[in-house]
């Protein structure tokens, strides 16, 4: 049979697809068969056989039958009609909240059903609430499922059973036409392992596992069909990233040669020598500017590490060749500070710097807009709104993104193919070089695959004459101890961080929790200066607060998680979260590294709210025994998954269907190696891939 591609065979060709439904099947991203088989349950349940009652476990969903025993409308809380059914090893509950009189009428003592649902336990025993029935007698024992029946992810209007219905007649056409094998027989068995499976076996399966299949390992993800998928479309993200990094890497970018004197220049002026970390790091960037190709390259680097300086290194180098340099910060706070030490650095070597937020409006915004497409700004500082189609550059040769999980992969893309030049529109356009800077550590497995486009440095060492942070871990219970050592830090001429944290992502109240807490601080502490910095205090007056902090004017800095990233106040020696079990360890760890940046000794105090769990617990206990942010993102990586790790943006940029970074991490290797092998020697199989796991999803359809 000639293979027929089943990306080529729409949905409407199915039995029972009209015009509607083929709509409603876009919007979940189906409009060929061969989505539908990619289409992959979120869950099974087993209706393949009928359970004992006797063996019934709590939270499982099963088949039973048996006889009515008792019916009767119970008047509690609910009015609720209760049916006892008997098998011959036990008895188990129906509840039902909704019922009709007739229903009730067939309900009735000696009946026997089928049923299904969900056990749970109950007032009565095991109870199975509102489950499906169907009456059975002596002619007519429907049959059992034949398989056990997948749950798919469905949107309004599509039920279960009717995308049941389709993923099966899909099946249908794929056992008939068969499925391209888009990775190689070598290659597969060069991997071996997950990719053994056939991709025809491994669908089949998925989608209509045989009764006995392990549903505990269907559930995990841990079937060797579903790592079979699993590694084809970790694959397929890698090479979409790859590709990405080809497409810019095919562009020229401007030489940039190293110029001695301009870096002897701002050397000079620091008070300090480089570590030998920031050397290193900083001769991986010079190596690859003084390429024609586009530097693409990640700089992880725990927090106060000094990435600052390195960034200015490397802008520093494309200015002294002529071109502008750019620097990216997620916060206003944070471009602020960039701004500072900048102003600081590179006046004295009569550079321009042109400053670009959402804040800065009408002739000013004009006047800063200008100077950057006419190129007479040299160094570009600002936050997202560098991103504007509005901003025009006249040269540039260096593009830097600070904190860039705060990003995510889509505005890293917006980036690179927006108003930085690199538009496939402009064939002879030279793309810039690119630096991303990141203080999340990222375990490497992780970063292989989330980033596989990226070259990547590490920092690995802070500056000598830190004295790491004493954490201690307290109940909350202890807060007016704590106040009191607050009181006594600042006494001694010492300032302190106060952090606030609310569970809901709502900047409203976590922004009056501040305020209360404020309050609640300066009645306890009239001594002292407190200054106040939440999310929704204007930009300018966060500043001012900085500011008053940043010269000791402020004793006491009451903040919400705003804080988490970049600032930089070395005299500031103690630290107190509250709430600390909310947050994650890297979180934690960002915090925690606005203080241990001057010699004295520095502390953290993580309060949490009494009484803890035993996870929240364990969690705290790692923040008190290590300091290295690489042993705590492998911690938090174990202990929350990658979802938490890179940022919601970042995974729900990924959109992994069945991979999971943190389960699969073992298959991250391998997949690298194949992703590499297919570049080169399977290119025509790259798209079809990338399609098939990725769809036409915007962001990929560009590389
Ligand atoms: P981060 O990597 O968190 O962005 P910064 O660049 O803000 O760190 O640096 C943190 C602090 O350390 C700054 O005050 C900076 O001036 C200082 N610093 C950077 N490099 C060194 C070094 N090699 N020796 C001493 N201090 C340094
Ligand atoms: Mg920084």
């Amino acid at each position: 049979m000639p293979a027929l591609s089943l990306d080529k065979i729409a949905t409407n060709q199915l039995r029972g697809v009209g015009p509607q439904l083929a709509k409603r099947l876009q919007k979940l991203g189906l409009r060929n068969l061969q989505d539908l088989l990619f289409h992959l349950p979120l869950r099974y349940v087993d209706r393949t056989q009928i359970t004992p009652i006797s063996s019934l476990q709590p939270l499982t969903e099963v088949v039973l039958e048996g006889q009515i025993k008792t019916s009767e409308v119970v008047f509690g809380r609910r009015r609720s009609l209760l049916c006892k059914l008997q098998d011959n090893s036990g008895t188990a509950v129906l509840r039902f909240f909704h019922f009709s009189r007739a229903q009730q009428e067939r309900l009735k003592p000696g009946v026997r059903l089928r049923c299904f649902g969900e056990v749970r336990r109950g007032r009565f025993g095991l109870e199975l609430y509102h489950p499906e029935y169907q009456h059975i007698d002596g002619n007519n024992a429907a049959s059992l499922e034949k398989t056990l029946t997948p749950i798919y992810p469905t949107t309004e209007g599509i039920t279960q059973v009717r995308i049941r219905d389709l993923c099966t007649q899909a099946l249908e056409h794929l056992n008939r036409h068969g499925i391209s094998e888009l990775l190689p027989e070598q290659l597969k068995q060069q991997i071996g392992g997950a990719l053994s499976y056939s991709l025809i076996d491994a669908l089949q399966l998925i989608h209509s596992p045989p009764p006995g299949t392990e549903l505990h390992r269907l559930a995990r993800g841990e079937h060797p069909a579903q790592q079979r998928l699993a590694a084809e479309e970790l694959i397929a993200h890698n090479l979409s990233l790859l590709k990405l990094r080809q497409k810019v890497q095919r562009q020229q970018a401007p030489i940039l040669v190293e110029n001695k004197a301009a870096l002897n220049s701002l050397l000079e002026q620091l008070p300090f020598e480089l570590t030998a970390a920031q050397q290193r790091v900083a001769a991986d960037i010079q190596a690859d500017i003084s390429k024609n190709i586009p530097m693409l390259r990640l700089i992880q680097g725990d927090v106060g590490s000094g990435k600052t300086v390195i960034a200015a290194m490397a802008a520093l180098q494309a200015i002294a060749n002529g071109k502008q340099a750019a620097l990216m910060a997620p916060t206003e706070i944070l471009a602020e500070q960039h701004r500072m030490n900048f102003e600081q650095w590179f006046q004295p070597m009569d550079i321009r710097i042109a400053w670009l937020t959402g804040k800065v409006k009408g002739k000013a915004r004009e006047m800063q807009l200008e100077t950057i497409a006419n190129g007479s700004a040299q160094m570009v500082i600002g936050t997202h709104a560098l991103f504007q189609e509005s901003v025009q550059f006249k040269d540039l040769g260096l593009s830097i993104i600070d904190e860039q999980h705060r990003f995510g992969v889509h505005q890293r893309l917006a980036l690179r193919n927006k108003g930085f030049g690199c538009d496939d529109s402009q064939k002879d356009a030279t793309a810039p070089h690119q630096l991303i800077m990141t203080a999340t550590p990222i375990p490497r497995t992780l970063a292989m695959s989330a980033y596989a486009d990226l070259d990547c440095s590490v920092i690995d060492q802070l500056p000598p004459g830190r004295t790491p942070v004493k954490t201690a871990v307290l109940s909350n219970l202890r807060r007016n101890d704590i106040i009191q050592r607050v009181r006594a830090s600042c006494a001694d001429g010492r300032q302190a961080y106060w952090v606030c944290t609310l569970i809901e992502e709502s900047d409203v109240l976590e922004a009056q929790a501040a305020e209360v807490t404020a309050n609640e601080l300066q009645l306890m502490l009239p001594e002292l200066s407190i200054g106040l910095v939440h999310g929704r205090i204007k930009p300018r007056e966060k500043l001012a607060v900085m500011d008053a902090f940043k010269s000791a004017e402020i004793n006491l800095l009451v903040a919400t998680t705003v804080i988490e990233v970049g600032v930089d106040v070395p005299n500031a020696s103690l630290m107190i979260i509250e709430n600390a079990e909310r947050l994650g360890l890297s979180q934690l760890h960002q915090l925690r590294g606005r203080v241990g940046r001057g010699a004295i000794q520095s502390h953290c105090v993580l309060l949490y709210s009494h009484p803890i769990s035993a996870n929240g617990s364990a969690r705290l206990k790692i923040m008190r025994e290590t300091t290295d942010g690489f042993a705590i993102a492998e911690k938090d990586l174990e202990l929350r998954g990658p979802g938490e790790l890179l940022g919601t943006r970042q995974t729900g940029d990924m959109q992994l269907q069945i991979a999971d970074l943190q389960r699969d991490a073992q298959l991250l290797p391998q997949i690298k190696q194949a992703a590499e092998s297919l570049l080169n020697h399977h290119p025509n199989n790259v798209s079809a891939l990338i399609d098939r796991w990725l769809g036409s999803s915007e962001q990929y359809a560009q590389a």
